[in-house]
């Protein structure tokens, strides 16, 4: 399975090896367990403003700048864009009921993941949507060492946010490596989109409610059902490549 994995990314991509120095991680749904918050957030804060707006379809949507998920739910609602103000005042809004949430947990298998790849030589790097500084400052808390501030792409570095792949170029430019020097690991349809449009590796882990086929259908190389599935492959994934 990983073998043809390889055989189809290098293919599709023009290389004739992979030379892994890197893995760069996707933060919501991959490190923490944060997307049944950030779903039920997103519900409840659309519909107080009378937009519609489900769980799944969140899930759906994840990786997207805030404001990119308020527009489209307006144009599709309403038949117009949001204001800048109004998309200011909803995400603040949504913010601030995610943050009414206790802090969401690690996501099981993540800090045995990153383990692996770290011993493996590996270079470990953080690529999220996210502006929640809450998140952001636990990530050293719970993965001590793992993550360079200086390495880490985030809502306050990008300006189109996933599914363009902006991100995770930025993470390959931060760390000056290639596309086919990483690796990445994405939980959402989008996040998977922005990877494979960067030309890198991507591992999908299907951590939420929906199918496997929409993570498959954006191109993931290889998918997982969880973490903890994908932390006991990591030394297969890094001699086969
Ligand atoms: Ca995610």
């Amino acid at each position: 399975m990983i073998n043809s994995a390889i055989k189809n990314y290098l293919e599709r991509n023009n290389y004739e090896r992979l030379h892994l120095k890197a893995v760069l991680f996707d933060m919501d749904g991959v490190l923490f367990d944060s997307m049944p918050y950030h779903a039920v957030a997103w519900h409840e804060t659309m519909a107080k403003y009378g937009l519609d707006l489900s769980e799944q379809e969140a899930y759906m949507h994840e990786g997207r700048t805030g404001g990119g998920t308020i527009n489209l739910v307006s144009k599709r609602e309403r038949g117009f864009e949001a204001t800048a103000e109004e998309i200011e005042e909803i995400y603040r809004e949504k913010s601030r009921r995610f943050n009414e949430f206790p802090p969401a947990p690690a996501m099981p298998g993540a800090w045995e993941t990153i383990q692996a790849f770290k011993q493996a030589g590996l270079t470990t790097m953080v690529v999220t949507g996210s502006g929640q500084l809450s998140l952001l400052d636990r990530l050293n808390a719970h993965f001590p060492g793992a993550f360079r501030r200086e390495l880490m792409v985030t809502a306050f570095d990008v300006k189109h946010g996933k599914p363009n792949p902006e991100p995770y170029l930025m993470a390959l430019s931060k760390g000056g490596y290639q596309p086919n020097e990483a690796i990445v690991v994405e939980n959402a349809p989008l996040g998977v989109r922005a990877a494979v449009a960067a030309g890198i590796f991507t591992v999908a882990v299907n951590t939420g409610p929906l199918p496997d086929s929409v993570l498959l259908d954006e191109g993931a190389d290889l998918l997982f059902p969880s973490m903890q599935a994908l932390s006991m492959q990591c030394n297969k994934i890094v001699t086969s490549l």
